[in-house]
């Protein structure tokens, strides 16, 4: 459908040339033409972003600001001829079309593992900085020679105007040519074609036939077929990858080279301006001062992100991934950490050794999801019923570890029957259909690091005995002597608290 209209708009084009080319309003009316199209590639690439996923909609979306840009550029000039001729507006013109391209030119830098296609504040604050190399550069090249006429770029600019543009073309076959990702082939490929092709009419017009035709002539038919191109690509766009969650880290000198390629804009900046200072020091600073802020910011940014990412690994590797207690690991920390503080205070420390009862039938009669799920509330419902100075452990499977600091083996004794009662008074809805739970705990009692093996056994011990003696109830353990006490049992509980699933 686009790609029709697309079509239709170019014989439009040709019509108008034809017919009216050559009269007094032909150049207008060609020029005209010419930017009625953009917003219909606009909405191509648009649409293409839309319909897109991670690194391709990022690439559209630059895409789009490529073309707004190029848009806005076509416009101006448009109104340059129609309305008012503020000297400003050519001036602003050439700066549009000679780096409308760099936001496209900024895709080279995504990463199809990486990119997430959101808008990203370090990718917004390089493009900022991108613009900056371009307004740098346009002042270094254009501003400081003098121009050949009003308005007109002097000849000496085109050298260093088509390197850098062949440099992007070239960039993109490259990185369509080594690439693994189909998406990124197509993307690079077909537009690094497109930018091949517009290179070439750009020389045309500068070097070739071009230079000696007025607007409204046939070479125009050359810039609307152009924006035909993309148009067409945009359209027909469709992404063949999901984008793939990365499982390993990028090898970390690969990271470090994109990283350095960042530091060359305010190198860039920076070397440009010397020479613009030369002539315009208040230009040059505010430019260099701009890129400095914004080399600053991105270094903030980057600093936020990584004390963020080791604040999310740090508790990442402290926790358990399934019920977000503390994990195995972590709860033998804070147990050896109690019993040396025990040592010192002269304090005892209740350990409770939870196992949950016939579990297994649980995943056998509803699944491994839904057993995942009980596994989850039977623990918030564990870490409701303690102490804020206690903590809570998954010791394995469906194994938990409480460490009560400061509690004798009575206190160790009611905090454990306590959370006993309220599990085994939780009606768990998992499936449509109710739950009952239940535990089997055994407690003990240390106060010295160096019997921590000791304790964690005698709690397993009392724990075994708690699951011969029937279930569903707490067997305590004195560590020191081995001896058992009398356990207790509720099996006449009534539901306390409701769970759905
Ligand atoms: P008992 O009363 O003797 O403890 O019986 P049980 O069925 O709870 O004990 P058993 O050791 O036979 O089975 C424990 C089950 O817990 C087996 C295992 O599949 C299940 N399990 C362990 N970790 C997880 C987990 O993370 N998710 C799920 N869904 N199940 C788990
Ligand atoms: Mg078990
Ligand atoms: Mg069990």
């Amino acid at each position: 459908m686009i790609t029709t209209l697309a079509g239709l708009w170019w014989l439009v084009h040709v019509a108008v040339i034809i017919f009216v080319g050559s009269g007094p309003r032909g150049p207008l009316l060609s020029d005209l033409t010419q930017l009625s199209f953009e917003p219909l590639l606009i909405f191509a690439i648009v649409d293409a972003a839309r319909r897109s996923e991670g690194m391709a909609r990022s690439f559209w979306r630059l895409a789009a600001a490529a073309y707004v840009a190029l848009a806005v550029g076509q416009g101006l000039g448009v109104y340059y001829d129609i309305f008012a001729r503020p000297p400003a507006i050519p001036w602003i013109d050439n700066l549009l079309f000679c780096f409308w391209f760099a936001p496209l030119a900024m895709a080279l830098f995504l990463d199809p593992d990486k990119e997430a296609g959101k808008v990203d504040t370090l990718m917004a604050l390089d493009f900022v900085q991108a613009v900056l190399v371009c307004v740098a550069a346009y002042l270094y090249f254009f501003y400081l020679p003098k121009a050949e006429a009003s308005g007109e770029l002097a000849h000496e600019v085109w050298a260093p105007y088509f390197a850098g543009y062949g440099l992007v073309v070239a960039a993109f076959l490259l990185r369509a040519a080594f690439t693994r990702s189909r998406d990124v082939r197509a993307l690079f490929g077909r537009m690094g074609i497109f930018l091949a092709l517009s290179g070439c009419v750009d020389a045309m017009y500068y070097y070739g036939p071009g230079r000696t035709l007025n607007p409204g002539t046939w070479f125009d038919l050359l810039w609307s077929a152009l924006l035909v191109i993309p148009t067409w690509i945009a359209a027909t766009w469709k992404q063949e990858e999901a984008p793939e969650l990365p499982l390993e880290a990028p090898r970390r000198d690969k990271r470090i080279y994109t990283e350095i390629f960042y530091l060359f804009y305010p190198l860039l900046v920076l070397v440009m301006s010397l020479r613009i200072a030369r002539e315009r020091l208040g230009l040059a600073a505010l430019v260099l001062v701009l890129s400095f802020v914004c080399s600053s910011a991105r270094l903030l940014v980057t600093q936020s992100r990584l004390m963020l990412a080791k604040d999310a690994l740090r508790r990442e590797a402290a926790h358990d991934g399934l019920t977000g207690l503390w994990n195995r690991k972590s709860i033998f920390a804070i147990l050896d950490r109690e019993l040396q503080r025990a040592e010192r205070d002269h304090q005892p420390v209740g350990l409770i050794m939870i196992d949950v009862d016939h579990f297994k039938t649980i995943n056998d009669s509803r699944g491994h999801a839904a057993g995942d799920s009980v596994l989850r509330i039977i623990a918030s419902a564990i870490a409701a019923m303690v102490r804020p100075y206690d903590s809570v452990g998954r010791y394995g499977g469906e194994e938990f570890l409480i460490v009560a600091p400061e509690c004798s083996l009575a206190d160790t004794w009611e905090l454990a029957e306590r959370v006993r009662s309220h599990v085994a008074g939780c009606n768990i809805v998992a499936g449509g259909s109710s739950v009952q739970v239940s535990l089997s705990l055994g407690i003990a009692i240390g106060q010295s690091a160096a019997g921590m093996e000791k304790l964690l056994h005698d709690a397993d011990t009392a724990l075994y005995q708690a699951k011969n003696a029937g279930r569903n109830r707490v067997e305590p353990r004195v560590a020191s002597t081995g001896r058992t006490a009398r356990a207790s049992q509720n099996s006449s509980a009534t539901p306390a608290s409701d769970f759905w699933l």
